[in-house]
């Protein structure tokens, strides 16, 4: 057995490496010859990659983590592999700082890693220590964890991380790890550039898996998407076949969560929700029934799936659509670990899309506020949420976007995803969202954004009306279109209707906002018996009346109708003193603007829009409105 391998065994208890790249990335390292780029998906086993050379070196490896509690979290599990792993920073005790002050001084050190911020790397406490290991030639190793970190188009970008260029330039002749995991080309070229790496040898996992299918579902498109939720989900985890898999549905909020696990439920396939609205032994029971396989399908929110690593994950689905292309592909790769075949499938939907655009675009406008002004960063999570927005709209191979956006090759695809088993279906799907988004979204007008408010050439290949043709072959007749559309609305009533007596009639406690919730003074409970439920209800309905009729002409994309929606909202919210007179003026403003639109809408489009006016109110006749009494009584029964 090699002196690597014993090493593994004795310090780490593990018999053999991860994978080919973690032991290639080790012995690179180990040689110490060059700069070394690690590039692996989280769990992927990355701080092997310099813990191990650390501990078969002479001298001490500096490590440069980024949080306290990750590097407190690393160094405890080094302890108790009895590996001599310390860390100097700010909440250490002076005695413990001290101690190991003096063991870094002394002439033959014991400490093997020394873990550090890069505050504290760049602080002038830290500075003659750092000075007499240096030209004691007692450093083995630089490593950099969470290398992303220097970015300034990374999620999470440190401007101290920009200073480790600077250590960089001190540390002649000490080799660099850089870790980070699987990270967008435009971040991998940042890490390279700001820390110098020289000629770095990259040891980096194949973006592609070509157990994962993925494919995209427009949402709307279907006539009952649980159902076809349902469908997919039994197919993935194989019918009755004794072999148990199991699968995750992500979703942005919690209420969705609350709703997909109990419809799967009540359509047979069992699955509980997790999200950070639970309460904690209810949070755990889920997650510890789905890992026991006990309970097939967990739906979450995001906060699900760090640190989770389940072999036989059959399926991911994408609910609602992922912040990024990154963490739609981190997020999805929780998929068929084992390496057997497994499906990613997001459910698209354009008004999700807007939503999440806004929120996006709201918590980087929060930032700048904050600070004071514009960065070049805070475009980064616009650029990747629109990578992420491409993935669904644009015709071609899913895989090739995702390999490209990480910096791979296209790789060959062979099928395994919607697009190359059928770039038709695709097609066709992307046209009846077209013609549907044309009919009631808000992009009446062709302005730069098409009517997805997305660049029309990115998905239509600039087949222009394309589109409308489709519409009526696949669809038929329109009769049986708007059929489709009012049992639509039932449905979509009677959810509401089920919503709320599941929940809110039950319960008077003031439930607080999820953190993503984009009402203005969300937390206020100024108004008796007005829940955060009602008022995301009457959003909603502003929203939709805003973004259907002719006055969203002039909004070049939905996410300003969701924009002016919140601002009305509110200056209804301040403007009432009681629950019942909020819910009477916001339907009486949306009556308001039914009126508005209808009377400058030209006749064939005003049946459409008082179709749409049923889904924006409770009745369908906007004179009705006027006097609200019945409106009111029709609402009460709702919310
Ligand atoms: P990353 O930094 O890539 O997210 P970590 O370095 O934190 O991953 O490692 C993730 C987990 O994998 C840890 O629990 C670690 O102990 C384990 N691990 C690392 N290398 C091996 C190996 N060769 N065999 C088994 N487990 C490993
Ligand atoms: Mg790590
Ligand atoms: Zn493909």
């Amino acid at each position: 057995m090699s002196a690597v391998h014993r090493a593994l065994q004795d310090h780490f208890g593990f018999d053999k490496f991860r994978s080919q790249q973690q032991e290639d990335a080790v012995k690179a390292v180990l040689k110490g010859d060059r700069d070394v780029f690690v590039c692996m998906p989280t769990g992927a086993g990355k701080s092997l990659c310099y813990q191990l050379p650390a501990l078969l070196a002479s001298g001490i490896t500096l490590v440069i983590s980024p949080l306290i509690a990750l590097i407190q979290d690393q160094v405890e599990h080094l302890k108790a592999l009895n590996v001599p792993a310390r860390s100097i920073n700010s909440k250490l005790p002076l005695a413990e700082r001290r101690q190991i002050l003096a063991d870094l001084e002394s002439e033959s050190p014991r400490l093997k890693l020394l873990y550090i911020t890069p505050e504290m790397v760049a602080s002038p406490s830290f500075q003659p220590c750092l000075g007499s290991l240096c030209s004691r030639g007692l450093l083995a190793y630089l490593a950099v964890d969470e290398a992303h970190c220097v970015s300034q188009w990374g999620h999470d970008f440190r401007p101290d991380y920009l200073k480790l260029g600077d250590l960089r330039s001190r540390l002649q002749g000490v080799p660099c790890v850089a870790l980070t995991a699987t990270a967008p080309k435009r971040v991998q070229e940042d890490i390279e550039r700001s820390l110098k790496l020289r000629s770095p040898l990259v040891f980096a996992t194949p973006v592609f898996r070509k157990n994962l299918k993925y494919d995209v579902i427009f949402r709307d498109l279907l006539p009952d998407p649980y159902v076809h939720l349902l469908a997919f989900a039994k197919e993935a985890l194989g019918g009755n076949t004794a072999e148990k898999g199991c699968g995750i549905v992500y979703c942005r909020t919690r209420e969705s969560c609350e709703e997909v696990a109990h419809k799967l439920t009540k359509l047979g396939v069992s699955a509980k929700p997790y999200h950070a609205g639970l309460k904690v032994g209810d949070r755990t029971e889920s997650q510890a029934d789905w890992m026991a396989d006990k309970v097939p399908v967990i739906v979450a929110t995001i906060s699900f799936g760090m640190g989770v690593d389940k072999a036989n994950v059959r399926f991911v689905v994408h609910w609602n659509l992922a912040k990024s292309l990154a963490s739609y592909y981190q997020e999805s790769g929780r998929a068929g670990r084992d390496g057997l075949p497994s499906s990613c499938r997001i459910y698209y939907s354009p008004k999700d899309r807007d939503q999440l655009n806004f929120l996006i675009r709201k918590e980087i406008a929060r930032k700048q506020e904050k600070r004071g002004s514009e960065k070049e960063q805070d475009k980064a999570p616009i650029l990747d949420f629109e990578a992420m927005v491409a993935f669904c709209e644009q015709e071609g191979c899913r895989h090739a976007t995702i390999s490209q956006f990480f910096g791979n090759q296209k790789p060959n695809c062979a099928g395994a995803c919607d697009y190359c088993r059928d770039p038709k279906l695709v097609r066709a799907q992307l046209a009846r969202a077209a013609a549907l988004s044309t009919r009631t979204g808000p992009a009446q007008s062709s302005g730069p954004r098409g009517p997805f408010g997305f660049d029309p050439e990115l998905y239509a290949g600039g087949r222009k009306g394309y589109g409308f043709e489709r519409y009526d072959e696949e669809w038929g007749s329109d009769e049986d279109d708007s059929e489709k559309r009012k049992k639509e609305f039932g449905n979509l009533f009677k959810k509401q209707m089920n919503l709320r007596k599941g929940s809110d009639m039950a319960k008077e406690t003031f439930v607080p906002p999820d953190d993503d919730c984009v009402l203005k003074d969300a937390a206020s409970q100024r108004i008796p018996k007005l829940t955060v439920k009602s008022r995301e209800h009457c959003l909603s309905l502003l929203q939709e009346c805003l973004s259907s009729h002719r006055a969203a002409a002039e909004l070049s994309h939905s996410c300003e109708a969701l924009d002016q929606a919140v601002e009305i909202e509110h200056e209804i919210f301040r403007a009432s003193k009681s629950a019942n007179l909020y819910k009477a003026a916001v339907l009486k403003r949306v009556s308001e603007m039914k009126k508005s639109a209808a009377a400058s809408v030209p006749e064939e489009k005003q049946c459409e829009s008082t179709e749409a006016s049923a889904t924006c109110s409770s009745s369908s006749q906007p004179e009705h409105l006027g006097g609200f009494t019945s409106a009111s009584q029709v609402y009460s029964r709702e919310v």
